[in-house]
């Protein structure tokens, strides 16, 4: 398969975002678009701030690949191009809301951005089912939380995908201020 140069152009912009904006570490994160019936994803262990074309395997509906090694997400990703619309997918360490995470099943944005775009967020518990679950809760939600991790977003496009990452975490942040301000624990 050959990487088409928007879709690696969009891959390397999103990936850069992600990193510039403290969304991900230097190698924590990753990225995908439909493609067909398969998927490109960023390769597993891969710098998302600085992508190169040798970083993106394509994954064949059947699991196999061309390319480097996906992503450890890669069934999550599959899963949830399966089930839902979604034409990308991405995944980010957001910390506010991993360190709001650990106490709730639910983050509902205390934010007007936030409650309008993403309403509230299911937080999905780590656990032997938990790739069906955040696949089924995006059925329904633009983003989820994996507790203690990170967020998993769903896009018509991988711009959309980490629009609605973004404004989790702005969200998450806020809600973090507005606690410590008010003297919440
Ligand atoms: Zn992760």
């Amino acid at each position: 398969m050959n990487l088409p140069p928007k879709t690696l152009w969009e891959l390397q912009e999103v990936g850069k975002d992600l990193y510039s904006h403290g969304l991900v570490t230097s190698h924590g994160g990753n990225l995908s678009l439909r493609s067909g019936v398969g998927m490109w994803i960023t390769g597993t262990g891969t710098m998302l701030g600085r992508l190169r074309e040798r970083h993106i395997s394509f994954v064949h509906p059947d699991g196999h690949h061309e390319g480097p090694p996906p992503s450890s997400d890669t069934v999550l990703h599959s899963t949830i191009y399966a089930i839902t619309s979604a034409q990308a997918v991405t995944h980010a360490h957001a910390r506010h809301m991993t360190a709001l995470s650990f106490d709730t099943d639910l983050f509902v944005p205390p934010d007007f951005e936030g409650a309008l775009h993403l309403t509230d967020v299911p937080i999905i518990a780590p656990g032997p089912r938990q790739t069906e679950q955040i696949a089924s809760a995006l059925q329904s939600r633009l983003v989820v939380f994996l507790r203690g991790h990170g967020a998993y977003a769903r896009g018509n496009t991988v711009w959309e995908a980490l629009h609605w990452v973004m404004a989790l975490e702005e969200s998450a942040q806020i809600e973090v201020l507005r606690r410590s301000i008010s003297g919440r624990a």
